[in-house]
C-alpha cells in the first residue's frame, strides 16, 4: 500500500469544542474559518450539508430531519459538545431559490428550536454569513 501523507491523527477520544451544522458551499468557508478561530474553535465537529439548516428547520421530510438531527446527535453524544452552532448563508442553493437574509433568519431561529428540544443541554449558536464575509449573530 502507498503511504500518500506523513500526516498523523490522534487516536483515542477527544472532545469537541463545537459541533457547526453549515452548508457545503465553499464561499462561506473563509468567514466560517475566522469565527472560529475568534471563538477558540480548534477541535469542532463539521457537519457539511447541502442546504445546511434546511434539513432541521424547513425539511422535505421528516425523514430528512431525523437524519439532520441524527448527525447533530450523535457529534454531541460522541465527542461531547457542548455547543452546537447553526450556519447559514445568503443565496443558499440547498433552498432552490433567492432568498433575503429575514428568511434565513427565521430559518436559524427553527432549527434552533428543533436542536433545543432535542438537546436541551448544549449552547446554541446562530450564525448567518453574507457576501461580504460578514456573520450576523441573530
Ligand atoms: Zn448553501
Amino acid at each position: 500500500m502507498k503511504k500518500y501523507t506523513e500526516a498523523k491523527m490522534e487516536s483515542g477520544h477527544y472532545q469537541a469544542d463545537a459541533t457547526i451544522v453549515r452548508c457545503i458551499d465553499e464561499r462561506t468557508k473563509s468567514a466560517l474559518e475566522i469565527f472560529t478561530e475568534k471563538e477558540g474553535l480548534v477541535r469542532y465537529d463539521d457537519i457539511s450539508i447541502p442546504g445546511s439548516i434546511k434539513g432541521l428547520a424547513s425539511p422535505t421530510s421528516e425523514e430528512e430531519r431525523r437524519i439532520v438531527l441524527g448527525y447533530v446527535t450523535s457529534s454531541v453524544q460522541l465527542h461531547h459538545s457542548k455547543r452546537v452552532i447553526l450556519v447559514a448563508h445568503n443565496e443558499c442553493g440547498g433552498y432552490g431559490s433567492v432568498l433575503g437574509k429575514d428568511y434565513y433568519l427565521t430559518e436559524l431561529e427553527k432549527a434552533a428550536a428543533v436542536v433545543a428540544t432535542a438537546l436541551p443541554d448544549v449552547l446554541i449558536g446562530k450564525l448567518l454569513i453574507d457576501f461580504d464575509g460578514t456573520i450576523m449573530l441573530p
